[in-house]
């Protein structure tokens, strides 16, 4: 039996696995890890569906030709050394995934911010939860998350904020339902639409589209005039901007008052209130602005720190939080530095290295604009479909075709993005893979392999490290083992620090191979890292933000508001779960869910096709009438490709617009037109 992490969701369960032939495995949940205890959810459940050799890449191709690594790697080594040598170090590009595992993520921004020197890595991680990175690192001064899973169990109030948890993070809604079954804990439940999560909430706030900083300014408005801040944390903990009390204002949430009066009654009723929020609130041009109005009330009610307070962001990709710790946003540099001369100058002396990043990269979206303007001329894209799940993925696609030398590494041989490829790389899946995983409480798990590599395929930080000797850097990418480079980061993050960052995990960094392999779940940070009220700020204080609701938007042209998200059984791209027939039974074809008015007046019939159009795009879904959905309003699921279904391409609807501070894309609330097909 192998004990592994689930590759799917921020939740990170535990599984142990049984391998039963050459490529078949028993799938059961490990009752040993503390995110899961045994449980799993239908996704995690037939994990074994999806570990054939099926479509996958198995050898290295060159212009679509089978080819040797030697003869790929030389390939990839000489055209980025050549095309940084002509265009400098901004003329090239890393696009990565929170699928990687932290070791592949360490090496790859290592050889990119500190060899190659520029600080073009972003991941898919930054269309999840950039802009909870963000706001946390406003307000605490580190991207750390407060909470923990067993401060659900905590707690006597659990808010959802644009989160359908019971889809999404099954097992932590597990784990909610038998709090509430045990303990009486209330759920609220914020979303525009009536989800199934929203369903079992014992208060539903339908809020408007981007309407979070609305109510949450309002609920702390509410706070303070019911006197329920905590006055004594606020001065010893906290520091807020001159004028922050005065400017505080509240706006259109979409909430008609008795609804958010009933809302305000359980807050100011239940001190121990955890606030989980996700890709609702995430994804959105006010994306971080919502993540610190939900940080703001529980800093200024002294509601954080403690059992079963706080705000906790829940992340949506397996090792989104590895990714982040090392680096992987092109907004970070790694070990949750920053850019200041201090921080730079540490990394480049940790590396050794002959280069250093010195300013943020561009983030994804800028990413994909400048590889269309030809500002990027060479671009490694690892273990991600951004042709398919980027916004305006029609323009990435064009960018993608456009570009000089594009460099796939994937574990499936045919996806959306691979098709732009000139060299395609053959990347080990899960099952295969070998290093660590963090999830969405800080602990870092392992995924071991259950099946040998198959045909040729090698772990992408080997193939990286690969690259990173060929281009003359060799004793700095000379990694025996995952280990090794586990290692380099455990100290990495204790470089010079000196107990000013959360992350430090330099107690691991002699870990021998054997402990690594034998590494059982273990949280950075512990259970509560702000227990003590120190922040990781220069003064050790946290910060109020002052946030203002957006304005509400409208466009003639494209009267309703588009929002998307997950569905139950499958996952981003569908490249994985498409191949299990239990999981594609739950919903078999992409759908838009209408409200009935919306439809009788549109003339749009239940179960009809129709088609949404935006500026972006357009493209074709069956139509679900719902009572769930808010007049004006339209939602369809993500997960849809090319490769699976000539309609709901979604990633073709939503336009470039991002959250300001984190770049986050905006896939909720865009400007959309519906019509019979
Ligand atoms: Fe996997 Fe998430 Fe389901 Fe757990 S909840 S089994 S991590 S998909």
């Amino acid at each position: 039996m192998v004990r592994t992490a689930c590759p799917y969701c921020g939740v990170g369960c535990g599984i142990a696995a049984t391998r039963t032939g050459e490529r078949s495995v028993l799938i059961k949940g490990d009752a040993t890890h503390p995110a899961n205890n045994g449980r799993l959810c239908s996704k995690g459940t037939h994990l074994g569906e999806t570990v054939s050799l099926e479509g996958r890449l198995l050898y290295p191709e060159v212009n679509g030709a089978r080819a040797s690594w030697d003869a790929a790697l030389d390939l990839v080594a000489q055209r980025f050394s050549d095309t940084v040598a002509q265009h400098g170090p901004d003329s090239v590009a890393f696009y990565v995934s929170g699928q990687l595992l932290t070791e592949d993520y360490y090496v790859a921004n290592k050889l990119m911010k500190g060899f190659i020197g520029s600080a073009n890595i972003d991941t898919n991680s930054r269309l999840c939860m950039a802009s909870a990175v963000a706001a946390h690192v406003r307000a605490f001064g580190e991207d750390v998350v407060p909470c923990s899973y067993s401060d659900l169990e905590a707690a006597e109030l659990i808010v959802l904020v644009g989160s359908n948890t019971a889809w999404c993070h099954p097992v932590v809604w597990q784990r909610i339902e038998a709090a509430r079954e045990q303990r009486g804990t209330k759920l609220v439940v914020i979303d525009p639409r009536r989800t199934e999560t929203a369903e079992r909430a014992d208060l539903h706030l339908a809020i408007r589209p981007d309407g979070d900083v609305a109510l949450f300014n309002a609920a702390l408005i509410d706070m303070k005039a019911r006197g329920l801040l905590d006055d004594a944390y606020l001065a010893a903990h906290v520091n807020a901007p001159d004028g922050f009390w005065d400017q505080l204002c509240a706006g259109d949430d979409g909430l008609d008052d008795a609804t958010r009066t009933a809302f305000f009654d359980l807050l100011a009723q239940h001190p121990k209130t955890i606030t989980l929020f996700s890709q609702g609130a995430n994804q959105s041009a006010s994306g971080t602005d919502k993540g610190n109005a939900i940080i703001n009330l529980h800093l200024a009610a002294g509601r954080i720190g403690q059992p079963g307070m706080g705000p906790f962001s829940i992340t949506g990709q397996p090792n989104a939080m590895g990714g982040r710790e090392v680096g992987g946003l092109a907004s970070m540099l790694a070990a949750h530095m920053g850019f200041s001369a201090e921080e730079c100058a540490a990394a480049q002396d940790f590396w050794a290295s002959p280069m250093i990043a010195r300013a943020p990269g561009l983030k994804a979206v800028d990413m994909f604009r400048a590889v269309h303007n030809g500002r990027i001329k060479a671009l490694w894209i690892m273990a991600t479909n951004p042709a398919v799940s980027m916004p305006d993925a029609g323009f990435v696609r064009a960018a993608m075709e456009r570009c000089d030398f594009v460099v796939v590494s994937d574990c499936m041989a045919e996806t959306d993005t691979s098709h732009f490829a000139h060299v395609k790389l053959p990347a080990l899946a899960w099952g295969e893979k070998d290093g660590t995983v963090t999830n969405s409480e800080r602990v870092i798990s392992r995924q071991r392999p259950i099946f040998p590599p198959p045909g040729e395929a090698r772990a992408d930080w080997d193939i990286v490290a690969d690259v990173a000797r060929r281009m003359g850097w060799t004793d700095a990418f000379a990694y025996p083992s995952p280990a090794a480079v586990f290692r380099e980061y455990a100290a990495q993050t204790g470089f010079r620090n000196d107990g000013r960052r959360v992350l430090d995990l330099s107690q691991w960094a002699e870990l021998s191979e054997a402990d690594y392999d034998a590494w059982a779940p273990w949280q950075w940070g512990g259970a509560a890292p702000y227990a003590d009220a120190h922040y990781s700020t220069p003064d050790g204080k946290a910060r109020l933000v002052p946030v203002t609701p957006p304005a509400n938007e409208h466009d003639p042209a494209f009267p309703l508001r588009l929002n998307t998200g997950r569905t139950r059984d499958h996952w981003h791209t569908m490249t994985r779960t498409a191949l299990s027939p239990k999981l594609s039974q739950h919903r078999r074809e992409p759908w838009v869910e209408i409200h009935p008015d919306d439809a009788a007046t549109l003339g749009i019939a239940n179960h009809s096709i129709a088609s949404i159009s935006t500026p972006s795009g357009s493209s074709l879904y069956r139509v679900s009438v719902s009572e769930g959905q808010r007049r004006g309003e339209l939602f369809v699921p993500m997960h849809w490709t090319d490769q699976i279904s000539s309609g709901g391409r979604t990633g073709r609807l939503p336009s470039q617009k991002v959250d300001p501070i984190s770049g986050q894309p905006a896939f909720k609330n865009s400007a959309a037109a519906i019509a019979p097909y």
